[in-house]
């Protein structure tokens, strides 16, 4: 039996962080895991970054909840759903993800947290677990599910690795040239074809 993991920015919603850059014209905010492999500087860059300029989690959850998702998205998961069990893996955190999991049809979702301290500051970070999203692929691999992943990001390359079939989905040229060894999608009615042709995994 196949289990679809999605990542969640990029893929499905636009990047979070890349928006609150734009609405709080401060740009840089703009890097992501795009631009900056490793994630613990990234968000400690970026943590540093909020608290210079006094930007609390509700200033964030606002930008939040007027994103919407990427055109197509929310077709594509729901047509997914209905033949695989898919869990979307996110390096995002639950303080975040509720409005956008909303207009997903309330997918199942793994993230992080934030720690927020009493008067709505972003003071720290709480990983599920470092490098979940290889975690979570290795788990199901050992559930005996046929395991494929797509994601648009460096986040993402190691649980690409780690499925049976990994895919690349809307990623920068970068990113591609570094991993040539996952195939690229380039859109949701051909990722859907790709992942139906996976063949099933022989235990
Ligand atoms: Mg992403």
């Amino acid at each position: 039996m196949k289990i679809v993991c999605l990542d969640l920015e990029g893929v499905l919603v636009p990047e979070v962080w890349i928006n609150v850059a734009e609405r709080t014209g401060i740009p840089a905010l703009r890097a992501t895991t795009r631009d900056v492999p490793d994630y613990d500087v990234l968000m400690k860059q970026r943590l540093r970054i909020l608290d210079e300029h006094g930007i609390k989690l509700k200033d964030i959850q606002a930008v939040i909840g007027g994103m919407r998702p990427l055109d197509g998205a929310r077709e594509f998961l729901d047509a997914l759903r209905a033949r695989y069990p898919v869990v979307i893996l996110s390096d995002t955190f639950e303080q975040f993800a509720q409005p956008l999991m909303r207009q997903l049809g309330w997918p199942t979702l793994f993230c992080h947290s934030l720690a927020i301290d009493g008067e709505g500051r972003v003071v720290d970070y709480r990983l599920r677990k470092r490098d979940h999203k290889r975690l979570s692929i290795e788990a199901f691999r050992a559930l005996n599910f046929t395991t494929i992943a797509a994601g648009d990001s460096y986040n993402d390359t190691t649980m690409l690795g780690a499925a049976h079939q990994g895919f690349l989905f809307h990623a920068p040229e970068n990113v591609v040239r570094e991993f040539p060894q996952f195939p690229l999608a380039e859109s949701f009615a051909g990722l859907l074809e790709a992942i139906a042709a996976v063949p099933e995994a022989v235990a």
